[in-house]
């Protein structure tokens, strides 16, 4: 495996359930790092530029109420494997899809408010990442300089 950074969001209804810690407890089990992280009241604007690719979609403009009815926490975890590291400790979108253990099968309560955001490749890590943080927001620990 190869070292990776990937963007996850602790969801408005994440935050409403005081799940942050919990979901960060998580990842950190698994041996990723935090390298950066802060909470974030997305304008309506940056939900729209963050799931543009959902834009055509039914659900979308459900998708961009929902995120911006509340504070989020937005992180970029590191770590070997970490894009598929986190989907995997998320489970399926649909909470009632998702695999015992993981975070939306443990806190969601639906397809739409499922607690949890993670990249799905490393394309969408790089841009993800980058709509976010600027890189000297970001620490680097075990290794590279
Ligand atoms: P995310 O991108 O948030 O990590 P995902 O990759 O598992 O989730 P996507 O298909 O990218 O799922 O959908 C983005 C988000 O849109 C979902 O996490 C969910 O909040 C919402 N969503 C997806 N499908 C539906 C649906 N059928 N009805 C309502 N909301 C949906
Ligand atoms: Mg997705």
């Amino acid at each position: 495996m190869s070292l990776e950074r990937t963007l996850s969001i602790v969801k408005p209804d994440g935050v409403e359930k005081n799940l942050i810690g919990e979901v960060v407890r998580r990842f950190e089990a698994a041996g990723l790092r935090v390298a950066g992280a802060r909470m974030l009241h997305l304008s309506r604007r940056q939900a729209e530029g963050f799931y543009a690719v959902h834009q055509a979609r039914p659900f979308f403009a459900s998708l961009v109420e929902f995120m911006t009815s509340g504070p989020c926490f937005v992180m970029v975890l590191e770590g070997d494997g970490a894009i598929l590291k986190v989907r995997d400790l998320m489970g399926a979108t649909d909470p009632a899809k998702a695999a015992p253990g993981t975070i939306r099968k443990d806190f969601a309560s639906s397809i739409e408010r499922n607690v949890v955001h993670g990249s799905d490749g490393p394309d969408t890590a790089r841009f993800e990442t980058g709509y976010f943080f600027a890189e000297f927001e970001l620490a680097r620990r075990g290794g590279a300089a």
